[in-house]
């Protein structure tokens, strides 16, 4: 008799759904019926029991074939590769649980590495803002439960956090905004009408690369000030419609992407947003929220946070004390000027998503992908090794993109012998010990003066 799992958490973007519902064989082993998730997410699950998985690590060999080995060699050649490297790159973790995180820290502070994870290439700019300028955020649960205003600037949650309108911020009834979407107003600014423009009650079409002037062009009127007639592309009668209507709300949040994070302006951008944010709280209530991609891209910036005091970007080079300063100890920065000497590519597609000139630096030094999946990081891996995809093979808690930290559940067993992250970080952080135990015994044994001292 099939079973049904319910209360399960989507592995994909970070609305983190945790309302699927999943249909799993009699055997326990294939994946029969995902509901309530979007089309992306639905694919992960049925993915996952694919022909296609990997089941053991498989090594590069010189006539660029790969061959499986056992998972007690890919440990030692990991274990060595950072052993042996000055400044090692650990980089991804968007797609893995916080458990994972943590126990890839303790590899990289023994390894003396730098720990990166994608917000490094995502919502890095939002961090160097939120430093500067503060985060007057919200729940999710808030802006269901209570916003009657949304802007979604330079986001296009219709294709990439498909069900975020429909759980939090459009559709649903909540507490105080009982009539869903009849109860909000939605404001939707970008270069390009989008799916989710197609959805709002006003449009803005901003100027690519001009939403620091629209920004500030809100902040004058906010504040009582004139404007010229056009600014950003935008006529002033438009957005002095628009800033009364945010000034007049009861409660509101600025959803915000990569509109924002990868435009000119890039963190200042951001600033200036928190700031309008900060503005309309003079006159009522207002909440901005960053669009955190991967299902647990917010996970490393609190696990890291809690252990070192940084979110991103850590060189653990020093071993006793972490430094961050993004544009300096950013993955793509280090790889540019080819200032890592190993790279280990974890719950990401640096292969993919890299700029080519980095993923070419990189590639010159050992780089190992873990990975449940063949990707283009894989593809040009010395190593691959596979892993169970947490939220459907291994639990672990993710934080969702406000924040707020949610237990995901196992719904099947990963495939035969195959480990999570963290079993596999654990295993390299004891072979690394024993590594550097042997090294200290060798130093040890030079050290020691030879001959037999008298009385022994
Ligand atoms: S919206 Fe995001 S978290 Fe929800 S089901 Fe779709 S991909 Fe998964």
């Amino acid at each position: 008799m099939p079973k049904k799992v319910e209360n399960v958490g989507c592995p994909y973007c970070g609305v983190c759904c945790d309302d699927l519902v999943v249909t799993v064989s009699d055997d326990g082993k294939q994946i029969l019926e995902v509901e309530n998730a979007c089309a992306i997410g639905n694919q992960i699950f049925h993915h996952a029991t694919g022909s296609e998985r990997i089941r053991l690590p498989r090594l590069r060999q010189p006539d660029g074939t790969y061959k499986d080995i056992s998972y007690e060699e890919a440990v030692d050649y990991a274990a060595k590769v950072l052993y042996n490297a000055k400044k090692p790159l650990i980089y991804g973790f968007g797609s893995t649980n916080c458990e994972g995180m943590a126990a890839a820290a303790k590899v990289a502070e023994k390894a003396g590495a730098v720990l990166d994870n994608c917000a490094s290439i995502c919502h890095g700019s939002s961090f160097l803002a939120i430093f500067d300028n503060g985060y007057p955020s919200c729940t999710l649960g808030e802006t269901k439960n209570r916003a009657d205003v949304i802007v979604y600037w330079g986001a296009n949650p219709a294709h990439a956090h498909p069900r975020h309108m429909s759980r939090y911020s459009i559709f649903p009834r909540g507490f105080f905004t009982g009539k869903g979407h009849m109860s909000r107003k939605i404001i939707v600014i970008d270069p390009r009408h989008t799916d989710t423009a197609q959805v709002a009650d006003i449009y803005l079409q901003v100027k690519q690369g001009h939403d620091y002037e629209l920004f500030d062009a809100f902040r004058a009127v906010v504040r009582g000030h004139e404007i010229p007639d056009v600014v950003a592309g935008i006529k002033r009668e438009q957005i002095v419609e628009v800033a009364n209507i945010l000034k007049k709300a009861r409660f509101g949040t600025i959803f915000y992407g990569m509109g924002l994070c990868h435009s000119d302006g890039r963190n200042h951008n951001v600033d200036i947003a928190i700031s309008l944010t900060r503005d309309l709280n003079d006159y009522t209530k207002w909440t901005i929220m960053a669009m955190r991609g991967h299902y647990n891209i917010t996970g490393p910036g609190a696990v890291w946070s809690w252990q070192y005091g940084y979110p991103y970007c850590l060189d653990l080079t020093k071993k006793d004390i972490a430094h961050m300063n993004p544009g300096e100890t950013s993955s793509i920065d280090l790889a540019m000027r080819d200032e890592v000497d190993a790279f280990i590519n974890i719950g990401t597609d640096a292969g993919a998503h890299f700029p080519i000139d980095a993923v070419k630096h990189l590639r010159k030094h050992p780089w190992i992908t873990i990975d449940p999946n063949i990707n283009m990081a894989s593809e040009i891996s010395d190593l691959h090794i596979p892993v169970g995809i947490v939220g459907v093979e291994v639990p672990g808690i993710v934080y969702r993109m406000d924040n707020v930290p949610i237990q995901y559940r196992k719904v099947i067993d990963p495939p035969e012998g195959v480990i999570s992250d963290e079993e596999l970080f654990e295993r390299i952080y004891r072979r690394l010990s024993e590594l550097e135990a042997d090294e200290a015994v060798k130093e040890h044994a030079k050290a020691a003066p030879e001959g037999v001292r008298a009385g022994e």
